[in-house]
């Protein structure tokens, strides 16, 4: 994957060699370090030479560190000397724009979380809240961070969001269209900006940093106020023509008639969204969060009925896709007791293909963190793919 159009591309074959040796180097770290190079080059297939090359510079860019050797299991033989993550010498700002509110973070290229910031946001214009997120990114790297190198910043969100062009295309519930929120966050915040969609980005942090089976296919269901999708198989993130993919807001949903914004009854979103959800309930959602996680039989009995009908697509989402995994990111599955049972007893009932909802269906990795590793990962996942590549290459030049 490149950066994005307007970003500068990879120009040969070989260029595009290294980049893939780099990326399998800095990857075999990210899993097993700190590890010695011996076991990089048998891990990753490149040679001794090779893996000497990568490793060096990728601790010119502050990626890798040697560490002492006594951080490193002992093996028989001569002795190794250790290459880790340096999780010290850069920061990834994070902001991810939900209907309510935006968050923004700092994340560091481990994919942790250093700090995160909530942020309301009803009623201001796009233009503003734009600026305003690059405001609080702008105290958090001097605050939290101010001795590391910020490597650029990610965006996230909900609804249509082409990659490519930086633009949300459409995001009915912010009733943001054509917004160039690339271009916006480049000029208020001078960093290298990358933005995509919440679901997609979430499939990129899994793959990396989560759930192991994600690596060989994974679907990534967000139902939060806005209710969207991700595929991937392999590594690759399924985009489509303009980044449309994974838009399940109007899946059909069985015995539901909740009216949609698209003007039918029954669609997935308008059916099991958090802002209907509150409505029944006559409550705002994080008090009825508060209520179901403590217990209180109204609220929990809302939630594991809103969870059957999350099942519902689920499983037609198993069946179509046949995914190794399947990560959820819902606030009820990690809070609420039996929400996940009831979405995974609804895929027994329902499902042609899935023989194991308990091992299949999974909650998301980053429990509490979801929102900001999804801001965060867009960038990560260029560093990760092409870490010679122009998010570094571009510091190194600077500095
Ligand atoms: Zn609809």
């Amino acid at each position: 994957m490149t950066a994005g159009a307007d970003g500068p591309q990879r120009t040969d074959a070989r260029g595009a060699r290294r980049s893939a040796s780099a990326s399998a180097v800095l990857r075999a770290v990210l899993d097993d370090g700190p590890i010695a190079r011996s076991t990089i080059a048998r891990r990753t297939g490149l040679s001794a030479a090779a893996v000497t090359g990568h490793t060096a510079d990728l601790t010119r860019l502050g990626l890798l560190r040697e560490l002492p050797e006594a951080e490193l299991r002992r093996s028989v033989g001569r002795p190794h000397v250790p290459v880790g993550l340096d999780t010290g010498r850069h920061v990834v700002g994070a902001l991810h724009l939900a209907v309510h509110h935006a968050t923004v973070a700092l994340l560091d290229v481990r994919g942790n979380v250093l700090v995160q910031h909530e942020e309301p946001h009803d009623g201001l214009p796009a233009k503003d809240l734009l600026a305003r997120a690059a405001e609080i990114l702008d105290d958090l790297l001097l605050g939290h961070a101010p001795d590391r190198e910020p490597l650029g910043l990610g965006f996230a969100t909900g609804g249509w969001v082409d990659r490519d062009s930086g633009t949300v295309v459409d995001h009915p519930l912010l009733g943001w269209r054509d917004v160039p929120v690339r271009d916006l966050l480049t000029a208020s915040t001078g960093l290298t900006v990358a933005i995509d969609g919440h679901a997609r980005s979430l499939v990129h942090a899994e793959q990396l940093f989560g759930h192991p089976r994600a690596r060989d296919s994974v679907v990534q269901l967000f139902t939060g106020n806005v209710v969207d999708a991700a595929f991937a198989t392999g590594t690759v993130v399924h985009h489509g023509p303009r980044s449309a993919a994974g838009a399940v807001a109007h899946l059909p949903v069985d015995d539901s008639s909740e009216p949609c914004r698209c003007g039918r009854t029954g669609c997935l979103e308008a059916t099991v969204s958090e802002a209907t959800l509150a409505r029944k309930a006559g409550v705002s959602f994080p008090e009825l969060l508060a209520l179901a996680t403590a217990g209180e039989t109204a609220a929990v009995r809302l939630f594991q009925d809103r969870a059957r009908l999350i099942g519902q697509a689920v499983a037609l989402l198993l069946d179509v896709l046949n995914p190794a995994v399947l990560v959820l990111v819902d606030r009820s599955v990690a809070q609420v007791p039996g929400c996940l049972p009831a979405i995974r007893d609804e895929v027994r009932t329902r499902s042609r293909t899935c023989a194991d909802p308990a091992e299949t269906v999974v909650a998301t990795s980053f429990p509490g963190a979801e929102l900001a590793t999804a801001g965060g990962a867009v960038l990560l996942d260029i560093l990760y793919d092409d870490p010679l590549g122009p998010l570094l290459t571009h510091l190194s030049h600077a500095s």
